[in-house]
């Protein structure tokens, strides 16, 4: 686990570009944090460093969006779900078996850890000391990401 402090939506941004123009073939990334934590500004400006041009916009309603940049981005918010039973009706479980070239991204994995697959980055964000704090903690599930986790943790820290 390594932590970072951003002091803008700027710098949340920038962290997130620098994430997605170094990503191995595919990523999943679990977003956890409060309402207005950034979990979905994060997700605009990843999305925005792959190449989407259209706006991204929170899948609050419909639970998940997909944009095609450089990569396919599944993004998906499941605040509202209340049921694992849904996952199924989503097609939660077929998009989140990631081929090459395809990225997930998950806001409010809260309730629903069990349904996400082996491999997965989890970013929890939270709000700091100032308005525009906040600290993100990276953490690595699973070995498939674990060289990009380190990679980036080398970064963060040097
Ligand atoms: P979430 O999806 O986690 O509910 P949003 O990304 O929709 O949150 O909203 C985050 C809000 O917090 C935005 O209005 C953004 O401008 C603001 N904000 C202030 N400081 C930061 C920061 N350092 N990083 C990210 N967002 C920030
Ligand atoms: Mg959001």
């Amino acid at each position: 686990m390594f932590t970072i402090k951003t002091s803008s939506p700027e710098a949340t941004a920038e962290f997130a570009q620098r994430i997605a123009q170094q990503l191995p073939a595919h990523i999943c990334l679990c977003l956890q944090g409060d309402l207005g934590a950034g979990k979905t500004l994060f997700t605009q400006a990843f999305a925005k460093a792959l190449g989407v041009e259209e706006p991204v916009t929170s899948p609050t309603f419909n639970l998940m969006n997909v944009y095609k940049g450089n990569k396919t981005i599944y993004h998906f918010d499941l605040y509202r779900l209340t049921n694992e039973e849904e996952l199924y009706d989503i097609g939660f479980y077929e998009y989140t078996q990631l081929d090459p070239g395809e990225v997930a991204l998950i806001e409010w994995p809260d309730n629903f850890w069990e349904a996400m697959p082996e491999d997965y980055l989890k970013l929890t964000i939270t709000i700091g000391a100032t308005p525009e704090e906040r600290i993100i903690t990276i953490e690595n599930h699973g070995q498939a990401y674990a060289d990009f986790y380190k990679e980036l943790k080398n970064q963060c820290q040097s």
